[in-house]
C-alpha cells in the first residue's frame, strides 16, 4: 500500500465511532428491534440456540452408532434392532435442524420487513421535523445520503448477522466440547488462528464502513449525474448541450475508483481468509492424524474417528461463520449509527408554546433583525426593522440577491434572526406553536411546488386536512382563484393527473403558477406571502391576478415580492432593500417623489428601448 493510501485510510478510520459509542449504538438499535417485535426475537432466540447445539447432538449420535456397529461386526453379529433407535435418533435431528434452518429465514425475513417499514417511516417523520437549513447544508446532505442508503436493510442484516454468529458460536462451542473428549488438544488448536482472523475481520469491517462513510459525498455526485441525466426537467438542456458523454464520464470516474477501491478490500479478503482457512485445515488434519494413530493403538474408538472426521469439518466451517458474523453485525451497527445520528439530530427552530388563534389579518413587526445562513459569515439582513399593519399590503423590492426572499423566510419562521425579532400581532415568532403559525400563512415560494398528483391535490394541499376529501371546497377555492378555466380544459378537468414523472399531461410553467396561486389561496391565512407570483404568468394572466387580488387578500396582510412594476402596483407600502439593508420605504407616489432608489428602478424600467 503506497504511503498516500495508507494515510488516507487512517483519516478514513478516524470516522470509525469508538467502541463507547459502539456499545450504545448497539443497545440503541437492539432496543428499537425488540420494541418492534418481542415475541418474534424471543421466537428466533430459541430457534437460534435449538440450531446451535443440534450438530453437536447429530455428532454424538452418529459416533454411538458407528461404535455399535462395530461393536456388533467385533462380536461377529448383526443386531438390527440396536441400531435402529441411532438411526432414527439421528434422521430427527438432521430433520429438526433442516425445519429449524427454515424457520430462522422465515423469521428472520418477517422481523427484517417490519424493521425496514419501521426505521424508513421513522427517517420520514424526523425529516419531516428537521429545519430547512438542515438540507440546506451540503455537510448535513452527506448524513441525510448515509442515512438513506440502505439503512432499513442494514437493520435487517444486523438481525440476520447476530443471529447467524448465536447459531455458530453455540455450534462451534459444543462442537469443541464434543471434539475435547477425544482429543483434547483441540482447544490449543483453536484460539491461535481464530483470534487473528476474528481481529482481521474486525479491521476489514471497520475499513469497509470507512470507505463507505468517506464516499457519502460522491456518493451524492453519482446520484445527481444520474438525475440530470434521466430527470424530465434537466433532460431538455442535457440533451442541447451535449451534456450526456460528460455527464457519463463523470459519472463513470467516480464508479471506477468505487470499484478499485471495493477491489482492494476484497483481495484483502481474500488473502487473510485462505491463509486463515489453510493454517485451521492443517492443525485440524494434524490432530486427525493423530486420532487415526490413537484409534489404531486402541485408545480411541473407530466412532471417535468418524466424528472426528465429520465434527472438525464442521467446527472449521462454525468458527468461519461465528467470526465472520460477528464482525458483519459490527460493521451492521456501524451502520445503524449513521441513522441513530440522523434521528438525533434537533431541529434549531424549536415551536414554541403560544397558540396561534386569532385568524384574523394579522400585524407583522421586524425588529432589528440581522441574519446570515448557516455556515456563512456573510450578512443577508443587516438591522433590517419595519412593521406590517393588520390588513395591509407591503411590496419588497430591490435587485436579486437583496434578501428579500430571506427576509420572507424569516417572516414564515423558516429560520430564526441571528440578531433582533420577527412579532407576530405583537408575540415574538419563536414563542410561538410552529405548526399552528404555518397554518396561518399562505404563500406562493419563487421555488413553488410541481406537486406530481391531481389537478385538486395540487390545490387541496394547502389545506389537505380539510380539502382533500372536499371537492367542492376545492372547486370554490379555484373559481376564487380564477383558474377553474384552466381546469376546466383538461381531459379530466380536477382528476387530471399532472406532473412529468407520474402525469399524463404536464403544464406549462405559468399555469402551474396559476395552481401555486390557488393553492396559496385555498388557506384560511393570516398573512399571504407572494414571492414573485407573477413571474411566469402570461399578461393576461397576470392581469387576472391583479383584477382579483384585492379578493385574495381581503381580511389578510400580504407581503409582495416582485420586480414587475405592475405586480408592485397593488402594494399600498412598498420597501426597498439593497445588500441586506432597507434603504427606502413608502407608497409609489411618496418614493418616486422622493426621487430616489425606486424612483431610479421605475425609470429604468419605464425607458424606452433604442431599437
Ligand atoms: P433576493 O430574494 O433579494 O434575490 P435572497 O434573499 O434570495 O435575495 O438572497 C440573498 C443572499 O443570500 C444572496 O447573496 C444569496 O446568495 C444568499 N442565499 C440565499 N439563499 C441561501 C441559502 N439557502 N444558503 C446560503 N446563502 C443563501
Amino acid at each position: 500500500m503506497s504511503r498516500a493510501s495508507r494515510e488516507r485510510e487512517s483519516t478514513q478510520l478516524a470516522d470509525v465511532p469508538d467502541l463507547r459509542t459502539l456499545f450504545a449504538t448497539s443497545f440503541w438499535g437492539w432496543r428499537l428491534i425488540w420494541n418492534e417485535s418481542a415475541g418474534l426475537v424471543i421466537a428466533i432466540g430459541f430457534v437460534t440456540v435449538l440450531r446451535g447445539v443440534l450438530p453437536a447432538a447429530l455428532a454424538l449420535v452418529i459416533r454411538a452408532l458407528v461404535n455399535t456397529v462395530v461393536a456388533q461386526i467385533n462380536a461377529g453379529v448383526a443386531d438390527w434392532g440396536a441400531l435402529v433407535p441411532w438411526l432414527m435418533s439421528g434422521f430427527a435431528l438432521a430433520a429438526v435442524e433442516a425445519v429449524a434452518r427454515l424457520v430462522n429465514t422465515y423469521q428472520t425475513l418477517r422481523l427484517g420487513d417490519d424493521l425496514h417499514l419501521r426505521v424508513t417511516t421513522n427517517v420520514m417523520e424526523h425529516a419531516a421535523r428537521l429545519d430547512l437549513a438542515f438540507f440546506e447544508d451540503p455537510s448535513r446532505q452527506d448524513l441525510v445520503q448515509r442515512t438513506q442508503q440502505n439503512t432499513g436493510p442494514r437493520f435487517a442484516k444486523l438481525v440476520l448477522e447476530t443471529q447467524t454468529a448465536a447459531t455458530s458460536l453455540i455450534q462451534a462451542v459444543t462442537l469443541l466440547g464434543v471434539l475435547a473428549v477425544i482429543e483434547p488438544r483441540v482447544l490449543w488448536a483453536v484460539p491461535p488462528f481464530a483470534i487473528p482472523f476474528f481481529l482481521f475481520q474486525w479491521r476489514l469491517a471497520q475499513q469497509r464502513y470507512a470507505e463507505e462513510h468517506a464516499r457519502a459525498t460522491k456518493r451524492r455526485w453519482t446520484a445527481y449525474h444520474t438525475s440530470l441525466m434521466t430527470s424530465p426537467y434537466s433532460v431538455p438542456e442535457v440533451r442541447l448541450l451535449d451534456l450526456g458523454p460528460l455527464l457519463v464520464d463523470r459519472f463513470r470516474e467516480l464508479m471506477m475508483e468505487f470499484r478499485s477501491r471495493d477491489r482492494a478490500l476484497h483481495r484483502r479478503n481474500l488473502t487473510g481468509s485462505w491463509v486463515a482457512a489453510l493454517l485451521t485445515l492443517a492443525a485440524f488434519w494434524g490432530l486427525f492424524a493423530h486420532v487415526t494413530l490413537q484409534t489404531i493403538a486402541g485408545a480411541a474408538t473407530v466412532g471417535d474417528l468418524a466424528i472426528f472426521a465429520g465434527a472438525t469439518g464442521r467446527l472449521q466451517i462454525a468458527l468461519e461463520q461465528v467470526i465472520r458474523s460477528l464482525s458483519g453485525a459490527y460493521e451492521q451497527t456501524l451502520f445503524v449509527q449513521n441513522l441513530r445520528e440522523f434521528l438525533g439530530v434537533q431541529p434549531l427552530v424549536a415551536s414554541g408554546a403560544v397558540p396561534v388563534d386569532d385568524r384574523t389579518a394579522a400585524s407583522i413587526r421586524v425588529e432589528n433583525v440581522s441574519f446570515a445562513y448557516p455556515g456563512s459569515e456573510q450578512p443577508v439582513l443587516r438591522k433590517v426593522s419595519f412593521e406590517i399593519a393588520k390588513g395591509e399590503t407591503v411590496a419588497i423590492v430591490g435587485e436579486n440577491g437583496a434578501g428579500k426572499t430571506t427576509l420572507a423566510k424569516l417572516i414564515a419562521r423558516l429560520y430564526d434572526p441571528d440578531v433582533g425579532r420577527v412579532l407576530w400581532n405583537g408575540v415574538d415568532l419563536r414563542e410561538l406553536n410552529r405548526k399552528a403559525l404555518h397554518s396561518r400563512i399562505g404563500f406562493v415560494l419563487q421555488d413553488f411546488g410541481r406537486y406530481e398528483g391531481t389537478v385538486a391535490d395540487n390545490i387541496a394541499f394547502g389545506d389537505w386536512r380539510r380539502l382533500l376529501d372536499a371537492r367542492p371546497q376545492v372547486e370554490k377555492v379555484a373559481r376564487t382563484a380564477r383558474v377553474d378555466r384552466l381546469i376546466g380544459e383538461l381531459k379530466d378537468g380536477y382528476d387530471t393527473l399532472i406532473g412529468r414523472r407520474f402525469g399524463t399531461v404536464n403544464l406549462s410553467g405559468g399555469q402551474w403558477q396559476q395552481l401555486a396561486v390557488a393553492r396559496a389561496s385555498a388557506r384560511d391565512a393570516s398573512l399571504l406571502i407572494l414571492d414573485e407570483p407573477t413571474s411566469t404568468l402570461d399578461a393576461r394572466s397576470e392581469f387576472e391576478l391583479f383584477s382579483r387580488f384585492r379578493e385574495l387578500a381581503a381580511g389578510r396582510t400580504t407581503i409582495l415580492i416582485s420586480h414587475r412594476f405592475s405586480t408592485i402596483a397593488m402594494a399600498d407600502r412598498i420597501i426597498v432593500m439593497e445588500e441586506g439593508e432597507i434603504v427606502e420605504m413608502g407608497s409609489h407616489d411618496e418614493l418616486i417623489a422622493a426621487s430616489g432608489k425606486y424612483a431610479a428602478l421605475c425609470a429604468l424600467h419605464r425607458r424606452q428601448l433604442p431599437w
